[in-house]
């Protein structure tokens, strides 16, 4: 074995730090009303004659001119006003004049449910009993013209059945955003919720504006839909329903030259250990994640982490967290294999201010988190997320497992649910109980059980991470993919401090071969999610094993008829 950097080769790049290719509001929105409309009278008019208060969109300087006119005009940013009221306003104004893009006309915003409470964790799953339904506040708002969000569907439709490349889907609403907008929710929810195609990675959750989102059961709930100001911003993050960004390799910043073996873009791989025995007594495989984390911290180039922690009273039932101490890390350490949709504390770090941070997650929450931080309209959320994330890393995933799963392996090896301590999935399914027995079960049986939202995604290996972690390869170690010079910085880092031993993955080829194919399992044989079927016709096929179904299920390719 051998330690520290001499197995490391040298990071291959220059790193040239290209400038983010951000589209601006200005380009992709027409604004609905002119700044000429937007004066006191207009807008008074409007709302009396409808009887209803109106969002709208604005680009930047029709924002800056308008609020610096009539707003000052009306005492707005000082007081109240006859028309706009309430304790939200002023916050909301001096939020939406510095930072652009959304703004909002009149509403009276009601205190909704914090994302970050516990009510979204799994326990809470139903609506508030107070819930006035239909909208805010109980005001009736008129968003969006007539059909628009049913016309992009139709045209996204047509354009995924037709001879459009991916990166030309989007145009099927952006096209309906330049002539007004339309609410981007109704589209979401029926396009990607309602077929059962969401991976529940949280991100149009915490990156809509105006809190149109809770998360429950792993999934968005579009309990405001009211406030949707048309900004599409849930639509341009969503990992499932946006093709693939032609910007993202500037984001990441992958070396120059970096190897692609059907992976995504890497520079080096290597086993890693963590030196530190409470690490180790925790941890999933080789502890590489925490010990990156807890250095982190102490060193202070982290002062948070968005890690996945357990609920108290189960501890396979995956939640959220934002870790700020050892010890967060240290309680949160090793897998669970349900979903935990670890991104919801992206709100708890920016809400608090906390950064830089990092953000550990399977790959559908490091791509989530990447297409928040390369949305084309930029807000203040966008903004931060760019600053302050300085480390992403990406655990390897086949597939998580819904929660009657653990109830099944329970059965199957023989115990009660509450007696399991650890999952691990080394081919075979190992379990270790509280009183540190260890029980193996069938893969095979317990697959049956895998989340069925997982067939829309593509990802194994989390391409967009600074660094990739996995368990395959050597028991004990974790396989370690480094993608970017911030991975192989924090990388190098632990190593020289002497709190990881690594080995070459020749010592364990079979990582490798793992790696090239389980990442195809997932990548080559799966077309795009939009040309899936929904998760009701493979219901009505009886198909819904993720991993399988397009190898051996209904959607594998029918060999070619041999005419020899
Ligand atoms: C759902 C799931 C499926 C996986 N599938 C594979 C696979 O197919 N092949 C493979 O090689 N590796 C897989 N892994 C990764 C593997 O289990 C280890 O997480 C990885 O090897 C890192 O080990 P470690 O000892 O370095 O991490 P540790 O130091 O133990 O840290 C693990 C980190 O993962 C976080 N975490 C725990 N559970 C979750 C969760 N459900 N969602 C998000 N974050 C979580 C914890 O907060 C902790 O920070 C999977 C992980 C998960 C969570
Ligand atoms: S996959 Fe993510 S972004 Fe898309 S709808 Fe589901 S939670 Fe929202
Ligand atoms: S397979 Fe893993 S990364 Fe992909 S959607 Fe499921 S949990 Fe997320």
């Amino acid at each position: 074995m051998c330690r520290g950097k001499q197995i490391l080769p040298p990071f291959r790049s220059s790193m040239a730090t290209p400038g983010l290719n951000t589209r601006k509001l200005s380009v992709t929105l027409t604004v609905r009303y002119t700044q000429a409309q937007l004066t006191k009278d207009w807008i008074t008019a409007r709302v009396s004659a409808a009887n209803s208060l109106e969002f709208g969109l604005f680009c930047r300087s029709h924002l800056k001119a308008w609020a610096k006119s009539d707003l000052n005009n009306w005492n707005l940013v000082n007081g109240s006003s006859p028309v706009f009221s309430g304790p939200y306003l002023i916050p909301l104004l001096s939020w939406i004049v510095p930072n652009g893009g959304v703004c909002f006309l009149g509403g009276v915003v009601k205190p909704s449910e914090n994302i970050m409470t516990e009510k979204n964790n799994q326990a809470d799953r139903e609506k508030p009993a107070d819930w006035p339904g239909g909208s805010p506040g109980g005001i009736s708002a008129t968003v969006g013209r007539d059909g628009a969000a049913e016309k992009v569907r139709e045209n996204f439709r047509r354009m995924v059945a037709g001879d459009a490349a991916p990166g030309e889907w989007a145009y099927s609403w952006r096209r309906e955003l330049n002539r007004g907008g339309f609410r981007a929710v109704d589209f979401l929810m029926e396009e990607i919720v309602n077929s059962g195609k969401c991976i529940g990675c949280a991100s149009c959750v915490t990156i809509c504006p105006t809190d149109v989102f809770d998360y429950r059961q792993e999934t968005p709930v579009d309990t405001r839909t009211d406030a949707c100001v048309q900004c599409v911003l849930c639509t341009e993050v969503c990992p499932v329903l946006r093709p693939a960004d032609q910007d993202m390799d500037a984001l990441v910043q992958y070396g120059d030259n970096p190897l692609d073996e059907g992976y995504g873009p890497y520079v080096y791989g290597l086993y890693t250990r963590s030196t530190d025995q409470e690490i180790l007594a925790r941890c999933q495989d080789g502890g590489l994640v925490s010990t990156l984390l807890t250095f982190g911290l102490a060193n202070g180039s982290l002062k948070g982490a968005v890690i996945g922690d357990v609920l108290p009273e189960d501890n396979q039932i995956g939640r959220h967290i934002l870790a700020k101490t050892r010890e967060h890390v240290l309680q949160s350490a090793a897998s669970r294999y349900t979903y935990s949709p670890n991104n919801l504390a992206l709100a708890d770090a920016m809400g608090a201010d906390v950064n830089p941070i990092a953000v550990v997650g399977v790959p559908c929450q490091i791509n989530g988190l990447r297409y928040q931080q390369n949305s084309a309209i930029s807000q203040s959320m966008v903004k931060w997320l760019r600053k302050n994330v300085a480390l992403t890393i990406g655990l390897f995933c086949s597939e998580a497992f819904t929660h009657e799963s653990l109830d099944k392996l329970a059965e199957i090896i023989g115990t009660e649910r509450r007696k399991i301590r650890n999952i691990n999935i080394k081919g075979k399914v190992v379990v270790r109980l509280d009183d540190g027995e260890v029980r193996e079960a069938s893969l095979k049986k317990y697959r049956e059980f895998a989340r069925p939202a997982c067939l829309y995604c593509t990802d194994y290996s989390a391409e967009l991470a600074d660094i990739g972690a996995g368990g395959i390869g050597l028991d004990g170690w974790t396989y370690t993919l480094v993608r970017t010079k911030r991975g192989h910085e924090a990388l190098q880092a632990a190593i020289e401090a002497g709190l990881l031993q690594t080995r070459p993955l020749s010592d364990e080829p079979r990582g490798e071969f793992l790696m090239q194919k389980l990442s195809a399992d997932k990548k080559q044989n799966r077309p795009h999610p939009a040309q899936m079927p929904t998760y009701q016709e493979r219901a009505a096929q009886a198909y819904l094993d993720p991993k399988t179904y397009y190898t051996k299920g209904p959607g594998a390719r029918k060999a070619e008829p041999d005419n020899g």
